[in-house]
């Protein structure tokens, strides 16, 4: 029986001996598996399957981690010659016989003349807490757009039929689920430097040019949990994260873009079995230029009418925005109702009850296996708002707690009182330790100019409202978990400098700074605040129109499709670039989540969004 080593790198997650249940409960030949983990942990977890003999464990204090690909390097080290290996995270569920899906696979592709063979998919995802439910989903597969530091990756679409072909040719992997022949190992061993952008296009392209062919399968094999919401990662826990990805990003680039950056990649640079402009030259996509061209095949995009409708009813809902209260306290200098506010009719509390039905139908969609997805779990409250001033908030958890959801709060911290913190203490299982703070700056100076200069208040009142919200930061970062504070600021040294003044000042807190702020479909280029138009025209060039939204947190679809958005008047809206409201497609006051989701009027706006507002957002995707 040929054997197969599977390589789990486990962050401080508690599925992890569930996924390595599942693996073996599902397997047609569980004797033939033996798993390579690289367990990073704290000293009060454990996982089940510790001494089992088919664990090889590599025991790391989660302090001592270097981030996923340092985890999943050493886990690789593990391997001891098995026939077949298999990269997966330490959360998935499995679908029945899959080893033998998997090994079959590979050995019908190698039929095709080259035994180098890998199958990587993106998944769909699965609920822990319904996991005996896991949905029928087909996906197909294309190449994203680059991003700003110049990573490319896979998305996948849901699509109600799959192709007649089981398997189809790709050109990126997904980390989370790679299974080739062992030798995948020794010729191409995972560079431990890299830290989470750019490692998977990396890896493609060190795979092909090693002479591995990649392709995508369009039935689950395996199904990722994707949210996680409540989980600690990486960087929620280690301060240096940045200088790492920093790190990473620039021996990404020199591997893809020959940047020359970092002199030496040592093992883990190109194969020479094939060359990079030969990958270039069959994916379409073009590293130094940062374009993607889709193959001829791809030409005639389906996008009619028809081809809406069929994604519309494919139940991908997979999250929500809701926004009960549209209005915020503070006026942030990259925020784009600082320069456009949002319509004055929208300055109102949604009524409670209204918040209830949307939630309700949204959890009775997901349950009768409908438009919601099976792990639908969660929804954001953020829309250019403050949502620590709505009136409801109390009930507003209830409500969420009553229906098994979660949330997070982000604020900026000033109406973030001592109050609301034990509030939000109570609501624990609600909130999950997610406690956002979007701030600019410490200084009071600095702050009171980005974040509520020209608001009409006195200079002592702005200075009043500056020291009581440091207050508030320090007291919520005191007495509650999971407090983590962004600092958005596009200066590196700047944001540098004001991250370091904020773990001075708020040693508990997480700090973490963004310097890649977006523009939100043209209003903060038009103020003259900042752009991403070239950032745009790259990704649009020689392509005729879009075709989709990128802006997503799980790899599959994107805000149209993906997700629901509905403001405080009850009406839903395309997505977070539409704060004027100009798309909206329904109305929750009288209508159902089903009847406005699948309305026409649904599929005519978001047609008429590939036209206008998504040419102008830096997360569309082109064809
Ligand atoms: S404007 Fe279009 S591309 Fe941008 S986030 Fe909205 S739906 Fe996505």
């Amino acid at each position: 029986m040929e054997s197969i080593f599977i390589s789990i790198a486990s962050y401080r997650d508690n599925e992890l001996g569930r996924t390595i249940r599942d693996c073996t409960d599902k397997a047609a030949h569980p004797e033939r598996l033996v798993f390579g983990i690289n367990w990073q942990h704290d000293n009060h977890e454990f996982f089940e399957q510790f001494y089992d003999r088919r664990c090889r464990v590599i025991d790391t204090d989660y302090r001592e981690s270097r981030g996923a690909c340092w985890a999943r390097h050493e886990a690789q080290k593990l391997y001891g010659g098995e026939d077949f290996v298999l990269q997966i995270d330490s959360h998935m569920r499995f679908v029945r016989d899959w080893d033998r899906i998997c090994v079959d696979g590979v050995r019908k592709l190698q039929e095709r003349g080259n035994r180098r063979v890998i199958i990587s998919n993106l998944m769909p995802s699965y609920d822990p807490d319904d996991d005996g439910n896991l949905s029928r989903t087909y996906l197909t597969y294309r190449m994203g757009s680059f991003n700003q530091d110049g990573a490319i990756a896979l998305k996948a679409s849901v699509v109600q039929k799959p192709p007649p072909e089981p398997f189809s040719p790709g050109f990126s992997i997904s980390a989370a689920f790679v299974f080739s022949i062992g030798d995948l190992y020794r010729e191409v061993p995972i560079d431990p430097d890299l830290y989470f952008d750019g490692e998977e296009i990396s890896y493609a392209v060190r795979a092909y040019t090693h002479g591995y062919d990649i392709y995508h399968c369009h039935h689950p094999i395996v199904y990722h949990y994707y949210t996680r919401k409540t989980d600690r990662k990486h960087w929620d826990d280690h301060g240096n994260w940045g200088e790492r990805s920093i790190m990473a990003k620039a021996r990404m680039r020199t591997l893809l873009m020959r940047s020359g950056e970092v002199a030496d990649l040592g093992p883990y640079g190109l194969g020479t079995m094939r060359s990079i402009e030969e990958y270039e030259e069959h994916s379409g996509v073009n590293f130094r230029e940062r374009t993607v061209k889709q193959p001829a095949d791809e030409g005639s995009f389906p996008l009619t009418r028809d081809w809406v409708r069929s994604k519309l009813a494919a139940g991908g809902i997979g999250t929500a925005q809701i926004d009960p209260f549209s209005h915020c306290n503070a006026r942030c200098w990259y925020c784009p109702v600082r320069y456009h506010p949002q319509p004055p009719d929208a300055r109102r509390h949604m009524p409670i009850a209204l918040f209830e039905k949307i939630l309700r139908n949204l959890c009775e969609e997901r349950d009768r296996k409908g438009l919601v997805s099976p792990a639908f779990n969660f929804i954001y409250t953020a829309h250019y708002n403050e949502i620590l001033l709505y009136r409801h908030l109390t009930d507003m958890f209830e409500v969420l707690r009553k229906h098994g959801l979660r949330t997070l709060v982000l604020t900026n911290g000033i109406a973030l009182t001592p109050q609301k913190a034990d509030l939000i203490a109570r609501y624990d299982d609600v909130v999950g330790g997610q406690v956002c703070i979007n701030i600019s700056a410490f200084e009071r100076d600095r702050w009171i100019a980005n974040t509520i200069g020209g608001n009409g208040a006195s200079p002592a009142t702005m200075r009043r409202t500056f020291h009581r919200t440091m207050k508030n930061i320090e007291y919520a970062s005191q007495h509650l978990r999971g407090v983590s504070i962004q600092v958005n600021e596009p200066d590196p040294e700047q944001a540098a400098h004001q991250v370091d003044l904020a773990r001075q000042m708020f040693p508990n807190a997480t700090v973490r700074s963004v310097t890649s702020l977006s523009d939100r479909a043209g209003i903060l280029h038009e103020a003259g605040i900042l752009s991403n138009r070239e950032d745009i025209a790259r990704k649009s060039a020689g392509k005729s129109s879009v075709t989709g939204c990128g802006n997503t947190f799980t790899g599959i679809d994107g805000r149209h499709f993906g997700w629901l958005h509905v403001n405080a008047l009850g009406k839903a809206i395309l997505c977070c670039d539409d704060y004027h409201f100009d798309y909206t497609f329904g109305d929750f006051r009288t209508d159902t989540l089903r009847d406005i989701w699948l309305s026409d009027r649904h599929a005519t706006m978001i047609e008429r969004s590939f036209r206008e507002i998504c040419t102008r957002c830096s997360m569309a995707v082109w064809r």
